[in-house]
């Protein structure tokens, strides 16, 4: 083997082949980029209550209401969104990545892990690896019954609950079997919520919402031309 690597590494940067691999792979979207997930998939509907007083610690908690993943998270949910219009249906996403100061502003206002996650050990959802969401029919755009709203936390929200009327078991069903079937995992006590698998592998993180979106707008605008 290691015969075989001296022969031809050294061919290989003789070419110059090795070294523009190496850039490629450098200038190459990262599977652990922080990307906006309307600029893969503009079908995945955005409705952030935390960027609203409409949430469990009555008050707004993020300065925009844009939506961002990890790269390789993202991609999985425009498959399941990809998936879900076969069917007439899309998702609505309640939120994605959180950054973890936002964490301990929540902790503060409600130090009980039942609603919170502890944020010295921090949220998945502080990795850009969890997602909150719920299904929407796809051409009215109106979110499908479901056993609670966004965090309400009772028995009647757990993943596996059952005793629920048939419509509303089949539509949390849907979206459990789109989920899962594009790497996502379902967090037992929370209907809504779903951790990418893999999701150790991406650190906790306090990037500024604001700051992501700044980028991300950069990216979007061409850039501008000095006309002196
Ligand atoms: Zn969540």
């Amino acid at each position: 083997m290691r015969n075989k690597l001296q022969r031809w590494v050294p061919g290989l940067l003789g070419t110059g082949l090795l070294s523009s691999l190496v850039i490629t792979a450098y200038a190459a979207h990262r599977a652990d980029d922080f990307v906006e997930v309307t600029s893969l998939n503009p079908n995945i509907v955005i409705s952030l209550p935390y960027a609203t007083e409409d949430n469990f610690c009555d008050q707004v908690l993020y300065p925009v209401e844009r939506c961002f993943l990890r790269r390789s998270v993202a991609e999985r949910l425009d498959k399941v969104q990809k998936d879900l219009e076969k069917e007439g249906y899309g998702l609505k996403i309640w939120d994605g990545y959180r950054p973890r100061s936002v964490q301990y502003k929540m902790w503060a206002i409600k130090p009980n892990s039942n609603y919170v996650a502890n944020p010295r050990r921090g949220s998945r959802h502080n990795r850009g690896a969890a997602v909150d969401l719920t299904l929407i029919d796809f051409e009215t755009k109106q979110e499908v019954k479901m056993p609670t709203d966004y965090d309400v936390f009772s028995l009647r929200a757990h993943a596996y609950y059952s005793n629920l009327p048939k419509e509303v078991l089949a539509n949390k069903r849907r979206l459990q079997t789109a989920m899962t079937k594009h790497g996502f995992q379902i967090m037992k006590t929370e209907w809504w919520h779903f951790d990418a698998s893999g999701w150790t592998r991406f650190p906790l993180m306090n990037r500024r919402l604001g700051e992501l979106a700044k980028e991300a707008d950069a990216l979007k605008e061409p850039a501008e031309t000095d006309e002196r």
